[in-house]
């Protein structure tokens, strides 16, 4: 193997990887791949993937392998999930993804160091394990999921930390949904630099 190829070898723990449309955030809509990566040191108590907590229970997939099966769909956007991926070195998998002709978008806490070349990144702050502050500058978006009206403030102090450029999104937590999102859209309607993020592939029942 090529010292410039060494990246296709690298292993990551993969929870699932399956081609579906965004759900979330600015991409809503798009044809894109996912891989959720196994590991998350996080906690969220309203998580709603803790399956993919143990690192060890999920099957390692090489660059390569993850690639190949991306590149069955003729979908060109990769997003990396988890999980917590920033708890990995994604620099070997991103570089894969994109000599491979993908965008590499990543969904993440940011409470780990981000590493990789993203072209979109999705940073969503959780109270149980803040982001690392040299994290934020890396923020294409900003998605703070709102479990109660508390969050607002929380948001804000996220919001003053992001590039100017970020897009700012509020997402009621989903159990929270018939509660909250009334109160997410008097606030947006309020604070109109803020968007409504849905997760419609919930609300479709796809992946
Ligand atoms: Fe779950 Fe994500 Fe929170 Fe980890 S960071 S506990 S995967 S919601």
């Amino acid at each position: 193997m090529s010292v410039a190829t060494d990246y296709l070898a690298v292993q990551y723990p993969v929870m699932e990887h399956f081609y579906t449309l965004q759900g979330e955030g600015a991409y809503a809509g798009h044809a894109a791949y996912f891989i959720r990566l196994g590991g998350c040191d996080v906690g969220c108590v309203w998580c709603d993937v803790k399956e993919s907590w143990d690192a060890d229970v999920h099957p390692k997939m090489s660059v390569e392998a993850i690639i190949g099966a991306a590149s069955a769909y003729p979908g060109r956007i990769a997003v990396i999930t988890g999980g917590e991926p920033s708890m990995y070195d994604l620099a070997p998998l991103a570089t894969g993804l994109k000599a491979a002709g993908f965008r590499t978008h990543i969904e993440t806490s940011a409470s780990s160091p981000l590493s990789g070349d993203f072209d979109w990144v999705t940073l969503s702050p959780k109270k149980f394990k803040a982001p690392l502050p040299e994290n934020m500058s890396w923020a294409h978006e900003l998605k703070i999921v709102v479990f109660n009206k508390h969050d607002f403030q929380w948001a804000e102090t996220y919001a003053a930390l992001v590039p100017e450029s970020c897009k700012l999104y509020l997402q009621t937590e989903w159990d929270k949904r018939e509660q909250m999102t009334p109160v997410i859209l008097e606030y947006i309607r309020q604070h109109p630099q803020w968007s409504l993020s849905l997760q419609t592939h919930k609300y479709l029942n796809i992946p």
